[in-house]
């Protein structure tokens, strides 16, 4: 195939890739995608693959959705673009504005549009430093985030993001932000020690953070619910309510990012529904528009929301947003997206293939290669180990789950792997029948990785 050929050589010669190893690829080149059919994409040769991440944890309808495409050539004709700045509006930004008022938890009243999950939680913080700079507090600047956690690779999100590998070189953190230990009870739990104990520890931690630091100087707690990018982690029982207890006692903001959570994922439509916590900020993304278009959405309170207007009145204008944030091409994919998401009631199809996905992967839990199964609604992470009695991982971190991901793509079946973790994530419309097939790929990778693991004296 030399049209493919061609494609990959000229890959390697122009295109810096993001969450790549620039040298590795200049050696073996892209996977090259050509084209997508609901749950299956197909490389440049033809291969077929079942896509177990839904892209990047976003194509909640499937690739190549017809209603999708139509909506967005049908806005591209009509008007592909305008401002939204200084008292423009467009009609697909107003209703999906309106969409979004109506599906997420009845306290969040406003939107707020950028281009992408970073952006938006750049805008989060900026928003909150803005707030209290209005309210005469300008020491109360501080986010608390957590290790492990994933917010963006901007300035401000990659600041918030706890993980090593998105900060190692960039000089961050670069805003003001402590990291609380991640909430996931595999990894972080001391010795014997209980969920619920554990729990208790770590929103004491949390309570002690904020005592140490002064909480007037702690301006926003932010969160994902399940935590995806770091590793697929849910929360213990508990932890959220607990956290957003504290909050309240020392007015500090809540920031739920739903950026992969929302609509849906969780088998609610709201990961803050799931765990029970109310935020005053909840970002959207991904799922918003099923990556279709760029596009991140801001949900706030009208707490929130007064105090920002009030200091755009005091300052003539809101100093802030993006040339084509909100795009109405963007905004009309996102309400046909919801639509559909509606319509064909995507979310309460994860919440009822949930069960068959997760008791099958916790069928995994008897592998020699696997320390932990979790999860939850159509969202999953399984964790390779070198010894399951210690938990130790295998050396160098990260190779085995990798060996995972390119069995599981020779197998046909892409799947992604975080660290030591293999991250499962499928379109919420995919049906039982392809959640056995992801099963049974998943499998044979794991059997061909436990082969290679043996033949290369790893385990
Ligand atoms: N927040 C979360 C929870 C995410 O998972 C991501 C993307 N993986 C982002 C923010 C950043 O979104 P984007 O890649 O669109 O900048």
């Amino acid at each position: 195939n030399t049209r493919s050929n061609s494609l990959h050589e000229t890959d390697i010669a122009y295109q810096l890739h993001p969450y790549t190893n620039a040298r590795v690829h200049e050696e073996q080149g892209p996977m090259i995608i050509t084209k997508g059919d609901g749950c299956y994409v197909y490389d440049s040769e033809g291969k077929k693959y079942l896509e177990g991440l839904a892209g990047l944890w976003s194509v909640a309808v499937g690739f190549s959705q017809p209603r999708l495409v139509e909506a967005a050539a049908k806005q591209m004709s009509e008007l592909p673009y305008i401002q939204n700045f200084a008292h423009k509006a467009h009609a697909p930004g107003i209703l999906l504005a309106e969409k979004l008022v109506e599906m997420t938890p009845e306290h969040l009243t406003k939107v707020f549009y950028t281009n992408s999950g970073s952006e938006a939680n750049d805008t989060v913080v900026k928003f909150v430093w803005f707030m209290n700079n209005m309210l005469g507090r300008p020491k109360k600047k501080k986010f608390l985030a957590r290790n492990k956690g994933y917010h963006g690779i901007t300035i401000a999100s990659g600041s918030l993001t706890g993980l090593p590998g998105n900060q190692r070189g960039f000089d961050l953190p670069a805003i003001p932000v402590v990291h609380l230990t991640c909430p996931h009870h595999y990894r972080w739990a001391h010795e014997g020690e209980s969920e619920t104990e554990f729990t208790a520890r770590l929103l004491k931690e949390a309570e002690d953070t904020i005592l140490a630091e002064d909480p007037d100087t702690i301006a926003a707690f932010i969160g994902e619910p399940v935590m995806g990018a770091g590793g697929v982690m849910t929360p213990p029982e508990g932890y959220w309510p607990g956290i957003e207890a504290l909050c309240r006692k020392y007015d500090i903001l809540l920031v739920s990012d739903e950026v992969i959570n929302g609509f849906g994922r969780t088998g609610q439509p709201f990961g803050c529904q799931t765990y029970g916590f109310t935020p005053d900020i909840l970002v959207t993304s991904k799922q918003l528009t099923s990556s279709y278009m760029p596009l991140a959405a801001i949900l706030m309170t009208d707490a929130v929301y007064q105090v920002i207007a009030d200091y755009t009145a005091e300052l003539g204008t809101l100093g802030h947003g993006f040339t084509a944030g909100g795009n109405p091409v963007a905004c009309a994919v996102g309400i046909e997206n919801l639509n559909i998401i509606q319509e064909e009631d995507l979310m309460g199809n994860a919440a009822r293939l949930a069960d068959r996905l997760q008791s099958g992967l916790r069928a995994f839990s008897d592998h020699s290669l696997v320390g932990e199964v979790r999860g939850i609604g159509l969202i999953a992470g399984v964790e390779l180990v070198r010894d399951k009695a210690t938990k130790a991982s295998f050396e160098p971190a990260g190779k085995i789950a990798a060996m995972t991901a390119k069995f599981a793509a020779e197998e046909g079946l892409i799947i992604r792997n975080i660290y030591e973790t293999i991250g499962i994530c499928p379109p919420l419309i995919i049906t039982e029948a392809q959640i056995d097939e992801l099963l049974e790929k998943l499998g044979r990778a794991l059997d061909r990785t436990l082969e290679w693991a043996q033949a290369e004296g790893l385990k």
